[in-house]
């Protein structure tokens, strides 16, 4: 039986009204201004909300219109957006856009066969951009609007512009204008690409879910009924470095109750206030003596009763790799594991440091339940990383160091993605060299492990391959503490 469309969206409308505004909405609610909202609408494609508003609240600081773009240089551009998907293309179009703009008297037009002529700008923005903008009747389809419309069995297309042709026809003319922003946000947080959130979704019952594997929910263990907590773990790579490339709101995006970093190469007397003291949350610092190296951080919403810097072995607490909060009912130990090196140099001391880290653990999982996480710089199976046979004897895959994991999860200890995801191609670390990461070329070599006795309390583990800021991606756990 067809759906009932006025019904979904409004269901839909109920469900997303407390969710975050997708950024050119919030762009168009606050400037009204066409050229703002077209320039956030090209920055946006196949970028994360957060990364955009960051990207074009610096752009705008600099050029909020077409005359003050025109004096920036394509260079000038790329740094001011990045770290958005794509950022040398999106400069390219940009560099560009105020010379095709001035056949239109160097306003933004509003027709679909003009905007289309307008560098980086294809059906999907036009349509954006003619809605948003301009109110005008149009259907942006985007990659929400298509996969959500096929799931409902509104449509039965193979491609978007199909999609936006058959909803032409099909959806009423009253839904054209809300139906992108609805979705989007809708597709974002409960109707997600992945493992969509069925179990919390009020259309459950109703909807076709045509092609859909919802995400598995654990069963919650007796008496459980908590909100589960949200973790992220990071290696950032530099945390002075992923601040310019917009660290400070994807961090506040992620409404984590805990958010693990590593590698974060500076001393806290090194750092701003902001990235220190951010909203809502206290940070604590375990920092190598050496300068500009290694170092692990927390940000907390909630209160620790201990906070724990090392393993208590100097050799390895110079390099700042451990930091250990004790709650309640749980520790949370973020790591950052050493790497094997070039020629495999640094193996041995590796290979210590680790036999050491599952010693300290084990003495901390005797009274509460125990989550590790952190970038533990090794990928467990041939599965974990693109070309196993090349690299067997490369740090993070030697036999030496696998046979490590292995006796790490001997030990009792859950590789938490894997209760979740059997898929090949799952990865968290990428080089930055030969363009691996838009080829998908990486490694898993981040992750959250939980002691056996907590494996019911684990309600979702995830990586984010989305988040860009590192040649690491952050992976995240709901846990039920
Ligand atoms: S029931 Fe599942 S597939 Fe259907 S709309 Fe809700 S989240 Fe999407």
């Amino acid at each position: 039986m067809p759906i009932d469309i006025d019904s979904f969206l409004d269901t839909v409308a109920r469900t997303v009204a407390e969710s975050r505004t997708p950024v050119v909405d919030l762009i168009a609610v606050q400037t009204r201004d066409p050229f703002r909202i077209l320039v956030a609408t090209i920055l946006s494609a196949r970028t994360k909300d957060e990364v955009t508003a960051v990207a074009a609240d610096k752009l705008f600081r600099v050029a909020d219109t077409a005359d003050k773009l025109a004096r920036l240089a394509e260079a000038e551009i790329a740094n001011l957006i990045y770290p958005v998907g794509f950022y040398r293309s999106k400069a390219g179009y940009l560099v560009r856009l105020p010379e095709a703009l001035e056949k239109f008297g160097g306003r933004v037009p509003e027709s679909i066969d003009d905007l289309v002529t307008l560098p980086g700008v294809g059906r999907k923005t036009a349509n954006l951009v003619r809605s948003v903008a301009f109110g005008k009747p149009a259907i942006c389809v985007d990659t929400h609007v298509h996969r959500i419309m096929n799931i409902w069995e509104y449509v039965d297309t193979d491609s978007p512009l199909k999609t936006e042709m058959a909803l032409r026809r099909v959806l009423p003319e009253r839904h054209w204008l809300r139906v992108n922003s609805l979705l989007v946000a809708f597709g974002q947080s409960i109707c997600r690409p992945v493992s969509p959130h069925c179990d919390a979704c009020p259309l459950l019952g109703r909807c076709p879910q045509r092609g859909v594997t919802p995400r598995k929910i654990m069963k919650k263990s007796a008496g459980d009924t908590r909100h589960p907590l949200r973790f992220i773990s990071w290696n950032v790579n530099g945390i002075r470095a992923a601040a310019q490339k917009g660290f400070h709101g994807i961090l506040t995006g992620f409404d984590a109750d805990i958010i693990a970093i590593q590698e974060t190469k500076a001393h806290p007397d090194q750092l701003p206030p902001e990235l220190k003291n951010i909203d809502g949350y206290t940070s604590y610092w375990h920092s190598a003596e050496r300068k500009g190296y290694s170092g692990v951080a927390i940000y907390s919403r909630l209160p620790p009763e201990q906070v724990i810097t090392g393993i208590g072995i100097p050799e390895f607490d110079g390099e700042g790799r451990v930091l250990t909060l004790e709650f309640p009912t749980f520790y949370l130990i973020n790591i950052y594991f050493p790497n094997s090196g070039e020629g495999l140099k640094r193996l041995d001391y590796k290979l210590r440091f680790n036999r050491e880290l599952i010693d300290f653990a084990g003495r901390l999982n005797r009274d509460k339940a125990l989550i590790l996480c952190g970038d533990f710089n090794v990928a467990h199976k041939p599965i974990d990383l693109k070309n196993p046979a090349a690299n067997v004897k490369n740090a993070g895959f030697t036999p030496e160091e696998r046979a490590w994991m292995d006796s790490f999860i001997d030990a009792g200890f859950i590789d938490t993605f894997r209760m979740f995801n059997q898929q090949p191609e799952q990865y968290t670390w990428w080089s930055y060299r030969f363009n691996a990461r838009t080829k998908n070329v990486g490694w898993r070599i981040d992750y959250f492990c939980v002691d056996q006795a907590s494996r019911d309390k684990v309600r979702n583990a995830v990586i984010l391959p989305e988040i860009m800021g590192s040649d690491h991606c952050p992976v995240q756990l709901d846990f039920s503490a």
